[in-house]
């Protein structure tokens, strides 16, 4: 209820609401017990922080739609108008022969995959629930540490870096290293631009 207020208060005064978007998937979760295996990375990576304890998921399993269609849910329940994601794609290499993922070279080694299309389908989910399916003019924001994938990056709306440097770093130099911020993070090679969403650190 106080969620509720909050938001419809936002929206009162001409505000969006994007809510912290999580990733990967809870062992605290009761749903864990029933059908949390099914949808993580194997093998298994504990990708715990503080008090949440959770596994990498695998986009190649339920997890892109359970993951999609939960944000709706909640949206229509609360009504915020979008996520801004922390940096979720590429997700987690996964090996499961069952997820159809992994591969095996000529000495029979098994390796692992990510798979673009399959992230990519979650986040044409996300981008019509949050464009009409639910929220009729809402926003995706995704992070980008890890360099542009416009096969899935497209269906977002807006991108910022990734804030591990300048978070931590005194300088600007050191806050913005070209090889990485320029070349890497914002991609505008390929058109796309990212910008910084001046979190906190001692920059700032
Ligand atoms: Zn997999």
């Amino acid at each position: 209820m106080k969620n509720r207020q909050w938001i419809r208060g936002n929206h009162e005064i001409g505000r969006k609401v994007l809510i912290n978007g999580g990733w990967n998937i809870s062992a605290q979760d009761p749903a864990w017990n029933v059908w949390g295996r099914e949808m993580i990375s194997e093998p298994i990576q504990n990708v715990s922080f503080g008090e949440a304890k959770q596994f990498a998921a695998c986009y190649r399993t339920p997890y892109a739609v359970f993951m999609a269609n939960s944000f709706g849910y909640n949206a229509r329940l609360l009504g915020f108008d979008g996520i801004r994601f922390d940096t979720v794609i590429p997700s987690y290499e996964c090996n499961s022969l069952v997820h159809d993922c992994g591969w095996r070279d000529d000495d029979g080694n098994l390796w692992p995959s990510f798979s673009v299309f399959s992230a990519r389908e979650a986040w044409k989910r996300l981008y019509r629930i949050f464009h009409g399916g639910v929220t009729p003019d809402g926003c995706i924001q995704t992070p980008n540490a890890a360099g542009p994938l416009m096969a899935v990056h497209s269906f977002s709306d807006h991108h910022e870096i990734g804030e591990g440097y300048y978070m931590h770093a005194k300088t600007l130099k050191d806050g913005f290293p070209s090889d990485m911020i320029r070349a890497n993070m914002t991609g505008q090679q390929y058109g796309f631009r990212a910008e910084v969403s001046i979190k906190g650190g001692p920059m700032f």
